[in-house]
């Protein structure tokens, strides 16, 4: 059988690879995830001041909008990546860009403006974009960054209609490039843990599951602002946080549904012109489960999802955290619990295994999560929830016969 790196069709990935010491690149490649442990190691907090995985040889990540996650989250990340490193910045604000350069090291030839975004085609330090951009930017950026020749890692919701999703899958076809969607929890091992377990014999045959997210969006707060905005965001609370469960309810059934019903809450705050607040939605699946959904941005910070079977349930609280998951396994008097604390940072870290993975996939010539056909799925499971929250009506979701 060949090798990951003989595989490869991705010439630079190849050499990224080949160059790579072998424990890194057996530890990575051999799975793919973050692997599962089970022994209580404590939990430093994320180290922000190490050096950044830097190099020429590692994969070059364009970062593309400076907002509350990129800064906050994706940039510190690239210290615990692997494979992974920041190759260069693009946003709308020139003076955030030199600041947050100089502080990562990155040279004035690799800073763009959105206007000057397609020079990054001539730029080889710059193997993949990140797109971290308010939703309805998500299908613009990726096709450009498809014509430049760069591979694409974009946040969720992958764009704000089956269509947009349909034209950047095409284009990263007709560029030979990959399309990955930023979903962060599946690079989280209580997720996998969670995964692990509702596909295992502990719960017994699956009943029903409950997701729950909710926070509130504070209109003063400037990263609110695009969310209020349906032309920016494409949607509420649905499309930002609701997501989580309609994916996480894909991954922990591993089904998905035939049919959706929903509605929106009767009494909205006047802030809410434009895009929903709170929503609910029932979906009912080829298994015979039934899993319920909620989503608000008038609530208090709730992220918790409940999978019931008919021995025992399984509990996440917080299921989608960045740092700090908890899963517990529920039977009448008997609860087992995983927590973050039973694994080391770097195993912990999301965002730079989400980093990392990308490369990962293209050397083995194949992405088997976060795939832009599951990004497609969310958002046309998502449009049927509004749908269906509009008219009154169940919407059929039963597509693939
Ligand atoms: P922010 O508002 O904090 O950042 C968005 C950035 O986009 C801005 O700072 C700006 O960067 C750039 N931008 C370009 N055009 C506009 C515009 N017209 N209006 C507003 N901003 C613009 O948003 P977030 O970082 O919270 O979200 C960005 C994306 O990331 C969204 O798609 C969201 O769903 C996703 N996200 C994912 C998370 C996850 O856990 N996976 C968590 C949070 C967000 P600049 O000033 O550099 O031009």
């Amino acid at each position: 059988m060949l090798s990951i790196v003989e595989r490869c069709t991705d010439q630079k990935v190849k050499e990224i690879f080949m160059t790579q010491t072998s424990r890194s690149h057996t530890e990575s490649v051999s799975s793919g995830l973050p692997s599962l442990q089970h022994k209580a190691t404590g939990r430093p907090y994320p180290n922000k001041t190490r050096p950044l995985a830097s190099g020429p040889r590692k994969f070059g990540y364009a970062i593309v909008g400076l907002g509350g996650y990129a800064v906050n989250q994706i940039l510190p990340a690239f210290a615990d990546c692997q494979h992974a490193r920041l190759a260069a910045l693009v946003s709308g604000s020139q003076e955030k860009m030199r600041r947050l350069g100089k502080q990562y090291g990155i040279e004035e030839n690799h800073l763009y403006s959105y206007e000057d975004y397609d020079r990054i085609a001539e730029d080889p330090d710059i193997d993949a974009v990140y797109i971290i951009l308010p939703n309805s930017l998500h299908a613009e950026f990726t096709i450009r960054a498809f014509e430049a020749g760069k591979h694409v890692l974009c946040e969720k919701p992958m764009a704000v209609t089956l269509e947009e999703c349909q034209r950047m899958i095409a284009a990263g076809k007709k560029a030979g490039k990959e399309l990955m969607i930023g979903y962060r929890c599946h690079f989280d091992p209580l997720t996998h843990k969670a995964m692990a377990i509702a596909r295992g014999h502990d719960l017994g045959a699956l009943r029903m599951l409950k997701t729950t997210i909710s926070h509130m969006l504070d209109p003063a707060d400037p990263l609110g602002q695009w969310r209020l905005n349906a032309k920016l965001s494409g949607g509420g609370s649905l499309m930002d946080i609701g997501i989580y469960g309609i994916n996480a309810s894909r991954y922990l059934l591993n089904d998905e549904p035939v049919e959706v019903r929903a509605s929106f809450a009767p009494k909205e705050k006047s802030l809410f012109k434009e895009v929903e607040s709170t929503i609910l939605w029932t979906m009912f699946y080829r298994s015979g489960v039934i899993s319920e959904g909620s989503s608000s941005y008038d609530a208090c910070m709730t992220s918790h999802f409940s999978l019931i079977g008919e021995k025992a349930f399984l509990d996440l609280d917080p299921a989608t955290s960045y740092w700090a998951n908890k899963v517990s396994l529920r039977q009448s008097g008997y609860t087992q619990t995983w927590s973050a604390s039973m694994f080391d940072i770097e195993k912990l870290n999301q965002f730079s295994a989400q980093l990392d993975y990308l490369p990962i996939s293209i050397a083995k010539g194949k992405l088997e999560t976060a795939t832009a056909e599951e990004g497609m799925q969310d958002i046309r499971l998502i449009q049927a929830i509004y749908e269906s929250a509009r008219s009154g009506r169940a919407v059929a979701t039963d597509w693939s016969r």
